[in-house]
């Protein structure tokens, strides 16, 4: 046996199961795809001249997030970005005025009751659009909030009762560093093999032996935290096959689509706005909603979000398609000359064409709210455990839930190899 705990992927899900591992003292290899650590989170510093995330970039539900008090040990600087965001409204080309800004306040304020309220009562599980409040001058901007932006998929293709169960509150803090290099410093003195894809895993008898390119490594337990839409795929050849139900639950965890594009100014030009104006606009149902926050605390740069079905289509038509529907969004807003403001030549992220992830987040199809509990399962008795973002039951989809998910992994298959 070369070590006790194997596990696969080096995530936040992944960082966290090998430090759960060091911490009790046992020994632990991660074996990592990527050229580099983080996944789902990593921070680039060249292009736009300041840490720019083009995964995860903010802690959500700060209050308990686990992520939180360990950045503060290494004594990185979070940002409170709902203290420092500006919020700026277009109704078409105007801002909205203070009576429509009321109404989109009311219209935010009873969107989540309605879900809880809906997702509480007997029946059987419906796409969270349908109990999502309708007809009114804001409701379509609040759900494709809700959807294309905060879940990257439309409410429509989305179960409601886990969306109502990860429904996200609390604060929304952003470390100076940025969120990927802050995976980065978690990781640092762990033993991960970097460019070491997993190709089988044979877990069937005493013991589990992963299989690669890298050669061989046999361990008591593994962690496995490949995103579902790998685990759903071929990308590992299990041995045996996993469990039916857990191959259904990863099918019915889907991860969803979302471009972040990043563009920086090229003078002193800050087109009237404040720093950290968070801007969006009236949409109708069915219209997209790309969010664009200018200059983001304080530095020269903006960045927008699409999300859902049109972050596909712009991912397969490439960054450039992208990049020009942004500037189009920001003209819309703010000008024709406005676009001018900024270089060209965008940061734009590519998560669906990454082999390693294949989309950004996992939301439930609808009727599978029970995916989450049946995919964090432990299998053969801890001997294997999934683990990973999907896996968390209310913090799904997150960083914090992916590390928390990492650590309950962690310890069930340390638990087998006492
Ligand atoms: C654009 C975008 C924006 C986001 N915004 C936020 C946000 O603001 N806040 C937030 O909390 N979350 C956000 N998220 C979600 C967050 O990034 C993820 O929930 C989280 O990083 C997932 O961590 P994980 O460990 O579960 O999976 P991953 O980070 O995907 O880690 C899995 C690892 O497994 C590796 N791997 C895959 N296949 C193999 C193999 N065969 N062998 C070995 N290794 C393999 C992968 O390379 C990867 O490193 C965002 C994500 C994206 C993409």
């Amino acid at each position: 046996m070369e070590c006790d705990l194997l596990v696969i992927g080096a995530g936040a899900a992944g960082i966290a199961a090998a430090r759960t591992a060091q911490a009790a003292g046992r020994s632990v290899r991660v074996l990592e795809a990527r050229g580099r650590v983080g996944g789902r989170a990593m921070t680039e510093t060249t292009t736009l001249g300041v840490p720019f995330d083009l995964g995860a970039t903010w802690l959500h539900a700060a209050e308990r997030n686990p992520l939180v008090p360990l950045a503060r040990g290494l004594g990185i600087a979070l940002a409170d970005s709902d203290a420092l965001r500006q919020e700026i409204t277009f109704v078409g080309r105007r801002r909205a005025t203070p009576e429509e800004l009321a109404e989109y306040d009311a219209a935010e304020a009873a969107f989540e009751p309605a879900i809880r309220a809906r997702a509480a009562a007997p029946g059987p599980d419906i796409a969270a659009a349908e109990a999502a409040p309708r007809g009114g001058p804001w409701d379509a901007t609040v759900a494709a909030w809700q959807g294309q932006v905060i879940s990257a998929w439309p409410l429509s293709a989305i179960s409601l009762r886990d969306f109502a169960a990860n429904l996200l509150s609390g604060g929304n803090l952003l470390p100076a560093c940025g969120l990927g290099a802050l995976l980065g410093r978690l990781a640092e003195g762990l033993p991960v093999t970097l460019g070491a894809r997993v190709a089988r895993l044979r877990w069937g008898g005493g013991q589990v032996v992963a299989e690669g390119a890298f050669g061989t490594l046999r361990a008591a337990a593994a962690v496995c935290t490949i995103p579902t839409s790998l685990l759903a795929g071929t990308a590992i050849r299990f041995d045996p096959p996993l469990p039916q139900p857990v191959m259904q639950a990863a099918h019915d965890l889907p991860l969803g689509a979302a471009i972040k594009v990043g563009l920086r100014a090229v003078g002193e030009d800050r087109l009237g706005l404040p720093a950290h104006a968070s801007t969006d606009r009236q949409v109708a149902p069915g219209e997209e909603l790309i969010p664009i926050t200018f200059w983001p605390q304080g530095r020269d740069h903006a960045q927008a979000w699409i999300g859902g079905p049109l972050a596909a289509e712009m991912e397969r038509e490439g960054p450039d398609a992208a990049e020009a529907l942004v500037r189009a969004e920001i003209a819309a807003r703010l000008g024709s000359d406005a676009p001018h403001a900024f270089r060209p030549g965008a940061l734009v992220s590519g998560w669906i064409a990454d082999p390693f992830a294949r989309g950004v987040y996992s939301h439930a199809r609808i009727g599978a709210a029970r995916a989450r509990s049946v995919l964090a399962e432990p299998l053969a008795g801890g001997r294997l455990c999934l683990a990973g973002e999907a896996c968390h039951a209310d913090l799904a989809g997150t960083v914090g839930g992916a590390w928390a998910s990492g650590e309950a992994a962690a310890r069930h298959a340390l638990g087998t190899c006492a």
